[in-house]
C-alpha cells in the first residue's frame, strides 16, 4: 500500500562526527537509501550514521521541562524532474540506484 506525503511517517535519523563529537540531525521525506557518513561541516571531518538507532535526547528537547520534538538539520530527498535534470551524472546514478539527496531542513 502507498501512502501519500500527510499519512508517511518520516524516518529520522542522526549522524555523529567521532572528532569534534557533533551530532547532525536528519529525516527522510521519501523512500530510499542514505549514506553510512556525511561530510561535517564542522571540522571537514566525517559523520557517521546511527543506523536510526536514535536516542531520545537526539529526538526530544528536554531543556524546556517537556520534551519538545527538536528540529533536524537535514531532510533526505527524493528530487523531481527539473532538479534530477541540473544534476552530475554520477548524482543521477546515485538517484537511479535508489539514493536519496540531502539539503538543509527550511520550516
Ligand atoms: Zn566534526
Amino acid at each position: 500500500m502507498k501512502m501519500n506525503k500527510e499519512e508517511r511517517k518520516e524516518k529520522r535519523n542522526a549522524y555523529f562526527c567521532q572528532k569534534c563529537r557533533r551530532a547532525y540531525i536528519t529525516v527522510d521525506i521519501d523512500e530510499g537509501t542514505t549514506p553510512m557518513i556525511i561530510h561535517c561541516d564542522a571540522c571537514g571531518s566525517y559523520a557517521i550514521s546511527m543506523m536510526y538507532n536514535v536516542p531520545g535526547v537526539f529526538r526530544f528537547d528536554f531543556s524546556g521541562g517537556l520534551p519538545t520534538e527538536m528540529t533536524p538539520d537535514f531532510e533526505f530527498y527524493k528530487p523531481g524532474q527539473a532538479e534530477y535534470a541540473g544534476l552530475l551524472p554520477s548524482q543521477q546514478e546515485h538517484v537511479d540506484n535508489g539514493g536519496l539527496l540531502m539539503r538543509k531542513r527550511e520550516i
